[in-house]
């Protein structure tokens, strides 16, 4: 080793299994937050309107027609939508309790590929009806540069602590020689796959961009739409990709309420 390449000696970890002891881990472990995996799958047969679920046919009470794009006017396609009766760690406003989510399927909007999302996305909260459905259909429109519908998935959500592991590589690398065999126990243990989540932490592609309100108040984090979720054949059982396995970040301002809900995404 030459004068100037120096190298300075790391350390070794005695007992990779004892996570509690290592002080990068420990301080990772203190930011778990409660949130829910939704682990979406594709469903073999049509599910009704009343359940939080993604794709097919939403609760369209809230509606007098198929909403469309504020932007370039196409007819949206339904994402997702999620009943308080379900979700109750969702934020929901005073007098709602059924969310629903819908996006621009035209890839040459105006409004697609900005700051916030791939293509435009559209949130709506309102009442929950669930005894009988408003019949609005969306006119089937096809176009070249269209997204699919989605066709139904239902959740299997799983509610676990989530960890902010992002340093995790970084901090570790840095000082162990044996970095990667405490990698491998600490996801064993406390891991979660990327997938679309309620609460916890936005599961950053490219840097922590965590926006500020305009009240100056740090925005919350509370809801992750993913293009990694998987599927029986390892695809996005949805068909969602967002850019190349990206995800969305939806935050909102504790101060603010609902208005001032925004979302940011990446991809790799
Ligand atoms: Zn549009
Ligand atoms: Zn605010």
């Amino acid at each position: 080793m030459g004068f100037f390449s120096r190298k300075e000696k790391k350390g070794e970890i005695a007992n990779v299994s004892d996570l509690a002891s290592i002080p990068e881990i420990k301080a990772i472990l203190e930011t778990g937050k409660e949130a829910v995996f939704l682990n979406p799958k594709r469903s073999s047969e049509p599910l009704p309107f009343s359940v939080s679920k993604m794709g097919g046919e939403p609760n369209m009470n809230a509606f007098d027609a198929w909403p469309e794009c504020s932007d370039c006017k196409t007819l949206y396609i339904f994402v997702l939508q999620l009943y308080k009766s379900e979700y109750p760690e969702f934020p929901f406003p005073e007098g709602s309790d059924l969310f629903q989510l819908f996006r621009c399927p035209n890839d040459d909007c105006k409004g697609a590929y900005d700051e916030c999302s791939d293509h435009l996305m559209q949130w709506f909260y309102s009442e929950a009806i669930t005894d009988s459905n408003k019949e609005i259909q969306r006119p089937s429109a096809d176009g070249d540069q269209l997204e699919e519908p989605i066709p139904d998935c239902l959740f299997n959500p799983e509610r676990r602590l989530d960890y902010d592991s992002q340093s995790l590589y970084v901090d570790l690398e840095e000082k162990y020689d044996n970095f990667e065999d405490v990698i491998e126990v600490f996801y064993e243990k406390y891991g979660s796959p990327v997938g679309t989540k309620i609460n916890g932490h936005p599961d950053w592609i490219q840097d922590n961009a965590t926006p500020e309100c305009k009240c100056g108040k740090e925005m919350t984090f509370f809801f992750q739409l993913s293009g990694s979720d998987e599927g029986d054949d390892g695809e996005p059982p949805h068909g969602l990709s967002i850019g190349d396995m990206g995800n969305i970040y939806f935050f909102g301002c504790d101060n603010c309420g609902v208005e001032s809900i925004t979302t940011l995404w990446d991809c790799s």
